[in-house]
């Protein structure tokens, strides 16, 4: 029976840590964040994703899952260390490897026998190689260490249902006694394995990242151009996306990609290019396109709604996508502070999301406790995030509530033909105003 660590109890860390102690396995998760190793022992999770406190409850009672901020203790007890740290983006778009060079000195600080390292964090490529050398330099003594690409791929919001079910594990490993012991690991779950070379497997995370944001920017254009001659984009996607090599996922129009994974890995993996002197034309059109779908809706809201300063907005959502917390390159946070700059009150409104001092959201945004509280006299309301209950809303009532009934939908949740029954003036990302109903007046 192998032993685990998990260094980083962030959504991938602690997500794993309680999924392989569910599996059966004894897991040590460790942080160096105090507060988030509190929180854990005292039975709450510091964010929010579904399923996850239940699990990590059950797991801790059974005496499975434990959690320390002691990084020596969860590497000395185990055979198997995961490395699940953030990786976030530097100021010129690279990534910032110090958490995962810390973690990899803390393992060879604490090392006490054969391990296997396995680095599930998204590093560029090559970032194995200077792992294992890390930990060959400060290891007090020589022990065997064998360090494994296991890339991550789960979503935050349906995280447990994509560890547990995933569609592949990939495995960059060169020893096949670790190729062994991880395959016996995953067995369980009964995933096609793919195992490749350690640089292999770093590239093939960047490369599904950058194909989904690819999606998506792919499709905000194709919104673009249909609302241009006048065709339906949704359509367009059904009609497309019926195609097996197409699909539909990741396909709807919107406010663009954002989070801690797509933004800050297109832009990484753009970087890992122009280091061997290739300019990824590609990637830097996806970026591009991403970039002005918030723009595209503030100067949408301004020349509907007229001079922004005075005026209040609400908006619904926050969290770059429903079902998480997660405000990282939120683009629903880029347009609450867009709008908040320009002299607007936002009156914003998410069902998970509980924005603290440094979460980079404005500090002048005010939030509020429910959809209508948010949409109350407002002249405005923006839905930026596609939460669930954000697509059954009572347009009659917002006609009511609202100064200006005029909804900004950013995430093609409604049909338009439903909102204007009643009374309200329907607008999109990319509308021409010749298209709005001549009732509407611009100001
Ligand atoms: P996160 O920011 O939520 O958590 C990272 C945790 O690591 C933090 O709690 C931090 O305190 C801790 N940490 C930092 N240095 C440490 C150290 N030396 N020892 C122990 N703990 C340390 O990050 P995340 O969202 O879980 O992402 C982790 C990695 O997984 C990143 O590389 C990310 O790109 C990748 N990833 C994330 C997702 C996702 O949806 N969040 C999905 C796939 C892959």
């Amino acid at each position: 029976m192998h032993n685990i660590g998990v260094l980083g109890c962030g959504y991938v860390g602690l997500v794993t840590g309680a999924c392989l102690a569910e599996l059966g396995k004894r897991v040590i998760c460790s942080d160096t964040d105090a507060p988030k190793i509190q929180s854990l022992h005292d039975g709450a999770l510091p964010f929010y994703e579904p399923g996850l406190l239940e699990l990590v409850l059950r797991n801790q009672h059974s005496g499975r899952l434990a959690f320390s901020t002691s990084v020596a203790s969860a590497v000395s007890e185990s055979d198997i260390v995961f490395i699940a740290v953030g990786t976030p983006m530097t100021g010129d778009g690279r990534t910032d490897l110090t958490h995962v060079y810390e973690a990899a000195i803390g393992i060879a600080h604490a090392l006490n026998g054969p391990k296997i390292v396995v680095n599930k964090s998204t590093v560029p490529v090559q970032t194995g190689d200077v792992v294992a050398g890390l930990i060959e330099e400060h290891a007090p003594s020589a022990h065997e260490v064998c360090v494994v690409s296991n890339p991550e791929f789960l979503r935050e919001g349906s995280a447990i249902a994509d560890f547990m079910k995933p569609d592949r594990i990939i495995l960059g490993v060169a020893d096949s006694a670790a190729e062994h012991v991880m395959r016996d690991l995953y067995a369980p779950l009964r995933a096609p394995i793919l195992v490749t070379d350690v640089k292999t497997a770093e590239m093939i995370k960047y490369t599904a990242n950058a194909f989904l944001a690819t999606k998506i920017s792919f499709i905000n254009e194709i919104a673009g151009i249909c609302e241009r001659v006048g065709a339906d984009i949704a359509d367009v996607i059904a009609g497309a996306g019926s195609d097996q090599r197409i699909g539909m996922s990741y396909m709807q129009p919107g406010l663009g990609f954002g989070g801690s994974c797509l933004p800050k890995d297109v832009l990484a993996l753009q970087r890992m290019a122009e280091e061997v002197d290739i300019a990824p034309r590609v990637l830097s059109a996806v970026l591009a396109v991403n970039h002005k779908q918030v723009e595209m809706l503030l100067d949408l809201v301004g020349d509907v709604v007229g001079p922004l300063c005075g005026k209040r907005i609400g908006l619904l959502g926050l969290s770059f996508k429903p079902n998480t917390d997660d405000l990282r390159h939120s683009p629903a946070v880029a347009v609450a502070n867009g709008l908040a700059s320009s002299g607007v009150l936002v009156v914003a409104h998410d069902p998970a999301a509980r924005p603290k001092a440094g979460s980079g959201l404005d500090q002048r945004i005010i939030l509020a406790s429910d959809t209508y509280e948010a949409a109350n006299d407002a002249h405005g309301l923006i839905v930026a995030t596609d939460w669930n209950e954000y697509k059954q809303i009572d347009f009659t009532m917002l006609k009511k509530l609202m100064a200006e009934p005029v909804l900004f939908d950013a995430r093609n949740l409604y049909d338009p033909r439903k909102v204007r029954a009643a009374g309200l003036t329907y607008v999109k990302i990319g509308m021409r105003l010749d298209r709005l109903p001549s009732a509407m007046p611009l100001k």
